[in-house]
């Protein structure tokens, strides 16, 4: 069942990307979200959470000893997931098919995961957010024309 305050979000055919699972081989859609800082994935499903704070962590946080502290913060305040698993900054996009790090991951650099700004949303992901509503993806492609 969906969380409450959770409504569904229909990504148009035209954004949705295929990236190869190099583990698994198989093409899967992806889309991918810009300027999403920051934003932490599942540590066990395709999950995201974006936190949309006013404050501008690009710039407030650019100086590296302070990093850590705000992502400590932030994994402190994340809600658990609908999963239970945890929103973690070390925790990189998994397949979902296979649950393998997806091959198109972005930074893992710890430090420099606080500004990396493009999220990687997969069919049926769920966007949980800090304030406004969560937001279920759901893609407007054939699931078997691949
Ligand atoms: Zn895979
Ligand atoms: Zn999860």
């Amino acid at each position: 069942m969906q969380p409450l305050n959770t409504i569904e979000h229909i990504v148009p055919k035209e954004e949705v990307q295929y990236s190869k699972c190099a583990s698994c081989q198989y093409s899967i859609p992806i889309y991918i979200m810009k300027d999403a800082v920051p934003h932490l994935y599942c540590t066990s499903c395709s999950n995201v959470y974006h936190e949309r704070h006013e404050i501008d962590y690009k710039n407030q946080f650019r100086f590296t000893p302070f990093r850590l502290k705000v992502m400590r913060y932030i994994e402190g305040h994340a809600p658990p997931c609908e999963c239970g698993g945890m929103f973690l900054f070390n925790t990189p996009p998994r397949c979902p098919r296979c649950h393998d790090i997806f091959a198109v991951s972005t930074e893992m650099n710890t430090r420099k995961r606080l500004t990396v700004d493009e999220m990687i949303l997969f069919n049926g992901s769920t966007e949980f957010v800090d304030h406004g509503q969560n937001r279920r993806y759901e893609f407007a492609i054939n699931p078997h024309a691949q």
